[in-house]
């Protein structure tokens, strides 16, 4: 059998539900050859993650996924393999999870008037970690207002909602440069996700590529399938590289570890042409 790699993958340093260490586990047991740990806006994990990797015989890849948004429409951009310690970056992370943390008050302030959840709780509960709407839904989920974090997000935090509030996010134009120069590689996650309005935008793409965009997530759980052969089709005049991943929230979302992979060969070509591979 081939080997294969996860390259999208969240612990409870941002929004999944499991330690770095328990995914690598997790990815062995499965029988998988490596994977990203690629936490929202955080290198938190890393360390952790590595070690375990090294540990269960498995490679380790870091990265994260940004926030990012391009007129107007929010857009998560994944980076492998970047310094995290390039100052602009570092500016530019602080002021996006300072930005989270503000927003999600907001929120829990507006939410607060019809549901039982509290701030301060929520705020301490999440303390060094990347906050985020799934928190949120959460403790909602927690106060028995509803079953599932889906089942919050279609009802209450969706952007449609009164409750919602936006968050900061860095141009992707931007954030693709910040990437490039922190010795990175950037893939735009994603781009068929069933949950937005419509795939990536042609003219959208076209910017990114220009800008630098190594790779497009071409492969993703929550694709609409029409959507992600429309984005394929449309990525023939750019030749971006293309990847698959889980997107794994472990019991977070209902996307399986493994459920969508790389193959070795987009593996090797990214970590070759990184600053730091491992
Ligand atoms: P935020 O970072 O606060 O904008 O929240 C976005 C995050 O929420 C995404 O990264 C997903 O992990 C998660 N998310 C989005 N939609 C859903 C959903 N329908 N069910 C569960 N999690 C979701
Ligand atoms: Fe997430
Ligand atoms: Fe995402
Ligand atoms: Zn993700």
């Amino acid at each position: 059998m081939s080997r294969r790699f996860d390259l999208h993958t969240h612990s409870m340093h941002s929004d999944g539900t499991t330690t770095p260490a328990e995914i690598a586990q997790e990815a062995a047991e499965l029988g998988l050859a490596g994977f990203a740990l690629t936490d929202h806006d955080t290198a938190q994990g890393w360390n952790e993650a590595r070690e375990a990797a090294t540990k269960y015989g498995i490679e380790f890849l870091p990265g994260m996924e940004l926030t990012t948004r391009h007129e107007w429409r929010s857009t998560h951009l994944l980076a492998y393999g970047l310094d995290p310690e390039l100052p602009e970056l570092v500016a530019e992370l602080d002021r996006v999870r300072d930005s989270r943390v503000h927003r999600a008050r907001e929120i829990v302030e507006r939410l607060s008037a019809d549901f039982t959840i509290n701030w301060q709780q929520l705020h301490e509960e999440t303390a060094g970690r990347t906050i985020g709407r799934p928190h949120i839904a959460d403790a909602l989920v927690e106060a028995g207002h509803f079953a599932t974090r889906s089942e919050v997000f279609a009802d209450v935090l969706n952007p449609g909602s009164p409750y919602y509030v936006p968050t900061y996010a860095i141009e992707t134009l931007d954030a693709i440069e910040l990437v490039r120069q922190a010795g990175g590689v950037a893939v735009l996650a994603h781009p068929a996700a069933a949950r937005q309005s419509r795939p990536v935008d042609p003219a959208a793409l076209a910017a990114f590529a220009e800008a630098g965009l190594w790779g497009i997530e071409l492969e993703h759980p929550e694709h609409r399938p029409d959507w992600e052969a429309e984005v394929a089709r449309l990525n023939e005049r750019h030749g971006l590289h293309v990847t698959g991943a889980s997107d794994y929230h472990g019991a977070g979302k209902p996307n399986r570890l493994g459920e969508r992979t790389s193959s070795e060969q987009t593996w090797q070509t990214l970590r070759e042409l990184v600053a730091h591979p491992n």
